[in-house]
């Protein structure tokens, strides 16, 4: 079998761990290319170590062990005691409310004192219970999804900024059961969220607690939902990964051109490497990259690709000597609801949910600037960024003096918005790859953008491109 993978984001990174691992428990002799435009691997997932001992993540800061992927593939790795869990603190969000810090409720008692959301709106979240399950089987938006379950308030102010911490999206504009499949299910198995939060906390109190976490810092990919990253920051994943692939993973070559001979397929890079004879190519580079390089090859694969749009994103990091900071920064980080109408979409605490992501004395606060809300201020030039963060930062956490280090990450192609039709944009891509045999389309653009949606696609894929024999 000769693969030639597509991007060395953890995507690609992860798919070519897992086909070398099962070529070699098979026997099948493989010859796999992994490429990548950038001089280094990872695409959106990064952490850059500055001179002063700040821990910066470039994209995201964890993953939740509710799902097994990628803690399983950090087992594989043997990298598990490098894992870092996040700390209590970490169970602490808020939300910003008319311009003030508010907590975000984590437990029925707190939900009930909660000043987020008035009597009518917490008894209109209590009566999604007694709601009947929707019967049309169209795309429904995520807004209009929270609207008819759990009531207008709700929408405003605890999905809408979930929305924008995970998409940095447009609830009005994202498909739920593309962007959130969980939530559809959940109605569809339970007939209410509320009753199926219900059912799964009462199986989850059976099950015997999560073993491992105690000896090594090795957890169990069983359930619960604590956040989870590396000593050095998630870059770890990736590198480790690279250094796994060996010289399989080439950079600083960008694919330009991608065609079908009598032999196989042929991939050619800018820097006029050509591979040929390719029995398996897989694209998990952003849609629109793949859309331009598949366009010659088939418009049936390219346009439902070209449709799928993205948010720009910048990530504004600010380390503070830690007197400089009058909050207590004693939790994860806030998200700013879209009726606040700020330029920002939230702030993390990096500094207080990872230990060593500040020096000592220090703290670390990373602010997510721009989105589909507000595309236009996540390109400002850097130094317009820093203020506008600190402008929107200091009325919450009140700064005495500028940070000792700051850093901008700008993304302009961040998340992908799996908006309305999302659904039959990845259909159509499926059905019209059939007609290319070895021809596959994968990344974050397509079935999920958390770090654990692209290390269960990658499972699925491995196991789609060299099945286990009988
Ligand atoms: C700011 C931010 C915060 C996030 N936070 C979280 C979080 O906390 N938890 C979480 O689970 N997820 C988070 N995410 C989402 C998650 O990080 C991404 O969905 C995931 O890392 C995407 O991986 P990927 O490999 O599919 O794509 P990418 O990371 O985009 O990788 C694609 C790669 O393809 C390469 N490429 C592009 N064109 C070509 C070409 N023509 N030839 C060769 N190579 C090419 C690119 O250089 C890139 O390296 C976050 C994302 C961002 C941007």
């Amino acid at each position: 079998m000769k693969i030639v993978v597509i991007g060395a984001g953890i995507s690609g990174l992860a798919l070519g761990y897992r086909l070398t691992e099962r070529a070699a428990r098979q026997g099948t002799p493989l010859d796999l290319t992994v490429l990548e435009a950038e001089s280094r691997v990872g695409g959106t997932m990064g952490s850059i170590e500055t001179n002063d001992g700040f821990i910066i993540e470039t994209g995201p800061n964890g993953v939740l062990d509710n799902k097994p992927d990628t803690l399983a593939l950090a087992q594989d790795l043997g990298i598990s005691n490098r894992l870092v869990s996040g700390s209590d603190s970490a169970n602490r969000r808020w939300i910003v409310l008319n311009g003030r810090l508010e907590a975000l409720p984590n437990g029925p008692g707190a939900f009930l004192r909660s000043r987020l959301l008035s009597p009518w709106a917490k008894l209109r979240i209590a009566m999604e219970m007694w709601l009947p399950r929707r019967s049309a089987a169209t795309d429904e938006s995520v807004a209009d999804f929270a609207r008819r379950r759990l009531g207008p308030r709700a929408l405003e102010r605890l999905i809408d900024p979930f929305v924008s911490g995970i998409f940095a999206g447009d609830p009005e504009r994202l498909s739920v059961r593309s962007a959130f499949p969980r939530l559809t299910e959940l109605e569809e198995q339970y007939g209410s969220l509320l009753r199926a939060s219900r059912a799964l906390a009462r199986a989850r109190r059976a099950l015997p607690a999560p073993a491992g976490t105690a000896t090594n810092g090795a957890p169990s990919a069983g359930p619960g939902d604590k956040l989870w990253s590396f000593e050095g920051g998630m870059r770890e994943l990736p590198m480790a990964l690279e250094a796994a692939l060996g010289s399989a993973v080439r950079t600083g070559e960008r694919v330009i051109d991608l065609r079908r001979a009598h032999d196989g397929w042929v991939v050619a890079t800018d820097t006029g490497l050509r591979l040929s004879g390719v029995d398996a190519v897989v694209l998990t580079i952003p849609a629109f990259a793949a859309a331009r390089l598949l366009a010659p090859l088939s418009e049936g694969l390219s346009k439902p690709l070209e449709a799928i749009e993205y948010a720009p994103v910048s990530v504004v990091a600010l380390g503070f000597r830690r007197q400089s900071v009058i909050h207590p920064l004693d939790g994860f980080g806030f998200l700013v609801p879209s009726r606040e109408k700020r330029p920002i979409l939230g702030c993390l605490i990096d500094s207080s949910v990872y230990p060593g992501r500040a020096p000592d004395g220090h703290v670390l606060l990373r602010c997510m600037v721009g989105g589909s809300r507000r595309p236009e201020v996540a390109l400002l030039p850097d130094d317009e960024l820093v203020d506008l963060a600190m402008r929107e930062l200091e009325p919450h956490f009140g700064f005495e003096g500028r940070p000792v280090t700051s850093a901008v990450i700008r993304w302009r192609n961040a998340i992908p918005q799996y908006t309305l039709g999302h659904r039959d944009r990845v259909d159509q891509v499926a059905e019209e790859s059939r007609a290319w045999p070895g021809l596959w389309v994968a990344g974050n653009a397509l079935r999920g953008v958390a770090v654990n949606d692209c290390t269960r696609e990658a499972n699925r894929l491995a196991e789609s491109l060299l099945p286990e024999r009988p």
